[in-house]
């Protein structure tokens, strides 16, 4: 459920393993309005469905309508998966625990480690708590608007006890912190095709052998990773988190460990085609 909700690619991926895996379920895209969220609610529960995913601009909202969310998806304060138990409807976030299997698949692990985050929305939360879970040791938040990156500070402060670094997204500022953090993260929506020239960090200013990821994914290679990739770092798309995310919604709408291979050749397929 989203809106708009047409270009996802999530009805590919677990449509592929719900058929390699022999699941009797159907996986599809629903846009909902805002204005009808708490009927497209009701009615999943009224129509027997087995679960969902939510995406922008729901992912907040919808808690309310929901019995219960699970304690990660209550700390980051938004749900991207719902699970129909039966007698109730569960919301949990797969968006965090997806994006550090992926950091780990790639050989990064978050542990001590110094990592700067560009962006405070949605999807800057679950990875900034994931981070902290994953206990590294400093985080740095960089946004536009300063007041939305003291939010997410503030409440990584008040949940967990870390203290956050805060700047606006200004290049000069950001040399040093950018220079010292071992994992750099773009999780604005800069870049996204079709303004594919766009990057949060015009300037580049990478440090050779840092990590540098974006959640961006299409296309595969925006150009903050290319930036990244030819100063000598080593980059991970965001495609992987799309995967990663998507094979822990699988799990727990069935219980069973999700096919990340079939999942992922479709992914890469779809995307290579689009671009
Ligand atoms: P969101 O809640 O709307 O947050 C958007 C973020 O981008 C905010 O920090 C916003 O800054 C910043 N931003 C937007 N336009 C900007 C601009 N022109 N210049 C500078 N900063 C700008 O969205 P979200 O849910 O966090 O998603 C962000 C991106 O992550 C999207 O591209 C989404 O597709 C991607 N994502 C990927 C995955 C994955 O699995 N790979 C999962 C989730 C999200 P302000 O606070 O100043 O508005």
């Amino acid at each position: 459920m989203g809106y708009p909700v047409e270009h996802s690619l999530s009805p590919l991926i677990h449509n592929a393993a719900f058929g390699a895996t022999g699941e009797n379920l159907l996986y599809l895209a629903f846009p909902v309005r805002p204005g009808e969220l708490s009927t497209a609610v009701a009615g999943l529960k009224a129509l027997g469905f087995k679960g969902a995913n939510v995406t922008v601009p729901h992912k907040e909202k919808i808690i309310k309508y929901l019995d219960r969310v699970e304690p990660i998806a209550a700390r980051i304060g938004a749900v991207n998966t719902i699970v129909n138990n039966g007698n109730e409807l569960v919301g949990y976030n797969t968006d965090g625990t997806g994006f550090i299997r992926s950091l780990n698949e790639a050989g990064f692990n978050p542990s001590g480690k110094n990592v700067l985050i560009l962006g405070a929305g949605g999807a800057a939360r679950a990875v900034a708590f994931a981070l902290v879970d994953a206990k590294c040791t400093k985080l740095s938040i960089a946004n536009r608007t300063l007041a939305n990156a003291m939010k997410l500070a503030d409440s990584l402060t008040d949940k967990c006890g870390l203290i956050p670094e805060v700047y606006s997204m200004d290049e000069k500022e950001l040399h040093l912190v950018l220079s010292e953090a071992d994992l750099v993260i773009n999780t604005t929506s800069l870049g996204m095709w079709p303004k594919v020239e766009d990057t949060p960090l015009p300037g580049g200013g990478f440090k050779k052998g840092q990590w540098v990821y974006d959640l961006v994914y299409n296309p595969i290679e925006t150009k903050f990773l290319k930036q990244a990739r030819e100063r000598g770092c080593y980059v991970i798309s965001g495609l992987s988190m799309l995967l990663y995310q998507g094979a822990e919604a699988f799990t727990l709408w069935t219980g069973q460990d999700a096919p990340v291979e079939v999942m992922e050749k479709v992914l890469y397929g779809a995307v290579n085609k689009k671009n």
